[in-house]
């Protein structure tokens, strides 16, 4: 039966752990779109494409080999056959990821290989980014934003990364890049219809609970 989930949110909010499990539990599909730009942001940088030249990096989007894994048990992202899965979560990557992010151009791209994916799902899928609820899946049966207060994201995000990052560190990936996401799209508000999760107090499984029960409403 078709049934996409579409959950949006800050980063640290939880949402990539939390739809990977809930596509599990539902055998659904599921879809990163953070790692699509990220993956498009770490290919101009490898290949020498200028993140501020707007038409080259459009045209990067358009031309990217792209392969995605949309199996919640199969993490895997290749950019022309060669598994780019662990860079594209390095802090040079997450730092340049929105210059990709802001370029209209490419988020038009990206959006349509989006679109295309959940239909190769069939309409089965759990899709997680920043604008899944308001533009690439509108008319999802369950719209999502989760949310978290600054302190959860921040103490999460250093979690991800091993304690490995100072606070400051932590506060240019998660507060700024959520800053300079949100000059282009606004994720920090639930549009109409939207159900608001706030996943400050809970932990994984409960928020998979929490997100399995609006899906079941
Ligand atoms: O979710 P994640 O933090 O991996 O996303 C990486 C970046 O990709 C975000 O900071 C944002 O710039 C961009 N993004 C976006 N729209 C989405 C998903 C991610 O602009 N739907």
């Amino acid at each position: 039966k078709p049934l996409v989930v579409a959950i949006d949110g800050p980063s640290g909010s939880g949402k990539s752990s939390v739809s990977r499990e809930v596509a599990r539990r539902l055998r659904a599909a599921y879809l990163d779109t953070g790692a699509m730009y990220r993956a498009v942001t770490l290919h101009c940088m490898t290949t020498g494409v200028d993140l501020t030249d707007s038409p080259a990096v459009e045209s990067a989007a358009r031309t990217i080999d792209l392969d995605i894994s949309t199996s919640p048990d199969q993490e895997s992202v290749l950019v022309a056959g060669s598994d780019v899965t662990a860079a594209i979560r390095e802090p040079a990557v997450s730092s340049a990821v929105s210059a990709v992010a802001t370029t209209m151009g490419a988020r038009a791209e990206l959006i349509r290989r989006q679109q295309a994916l959940i239909a190769g799902s069939g309409h089965r899928i759990v899709a997680e980014g920043r604008d899944i609820t308001t533009v690439v899946a509108p008319d999802a049966q369950v719209r999502i934003l989760l949310t978290a207060t600054e302190e959860a994201r921040l103490r999460r995000r250093g979690d991800q990364l091993g304690g490995t990052q100072s606070e400051e560190q932590l506060k240019r990936q998660v507060t700024e890049r959520d800053a300079k996401d949100s000059t282009v799209v606004d994720f920090q508000q639930a549009a109409d219809g939207v159900v608001t999760l706030d996943s400050s107090e809970l932990d994984l499984d409960q928020t998979v609970t929490a997100v399995l029960e609006i899906v079941r409403a």
